[in-house]
């Protein structure tokens, strides 16, 4: 779905698709550049990086593998309940391998922090972060952001794999709720 069709839903857009589309080509292309030589391991945080790991990996031009794991930050609303769990981990051993996580936001940092420091202890030869989306303004714990696709406000945001209450992961923009949603 577009947000036209949901319109009555939306607040703003604040990214359309193809501008997403288009930032993901620049981060995919930097991405072959860096990796020239090593094969990346990009492993995606499920549900939400599902859009972004699908379009960067197809963006590249060189080879890359793909695995998931599966984290859960948030309860159903819209603010962080501060507890990150392992809901599904990686199939692949890591070690030695050259590994780029892909997220979709983030937020205050918390699940990204603590995933970067579980992936760390399994001893990569590399360890790198990509996310779709960052709000500068929200973050308490500071991580080391490689690629980032575009900076957006301290808002709660929803379409291109990010739901709310499960739903708006197939919208193709990244937009914000009308107000009446959330009641
Ligand atoms: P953090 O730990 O950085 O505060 O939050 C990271 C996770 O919270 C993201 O992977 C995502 O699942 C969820 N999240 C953070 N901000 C938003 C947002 O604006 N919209 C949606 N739908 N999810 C968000």
């Amino acid at each position: 779905m577009i947000a036209v069709d949901i319109a009555s839903d939306l607040d703003r857009v604040l990214h359309t698709e193809q501008q997403v589309l288009t930032r993901i080509a620049e981060v995919a292309a930097q991405i072959d550049a860096d990796y020239e030589g090593r094969e990346p391991l990009i492993v995606g945080v499920l549900n939400g990086a599902m859009m972004t790991v699908s379009d960067l990996t197809r963006a590249m031009t060189s080879h890359c593998e793909v695995d998931w794991m599966a984290v859960s930050s948030y309860g159903s609303g819209t603010r962080s309940s501060g507890v990150v769990r392992i809901l599904k981990d990686l199939t692949t051993d890591i070690s030695g391998r050259h590994v780029l996580i892909a997220e979709d936001i983030v937020d205050t940092g918390l699940t990204l922090s603590y995933l970067v420091k579980n992936l760390r202890n399994r001893e990569p030869a590399s360890l790198e972060v990509m996310t779709m989306f960052r709000k500068p303004d929200a973050m308490t714990c500071p991580v080391n952001l490689k690629y980032v696709g575009f900076d957006i406000p301290n808002e709660f945001v929803v379409g291109y794999g990010l739901d709310y209450s499960g739903r708006y992961r197939n919208l193709r923009d990244v937009a914000t709720l009308a107000p009446h949603v959330y009641s």
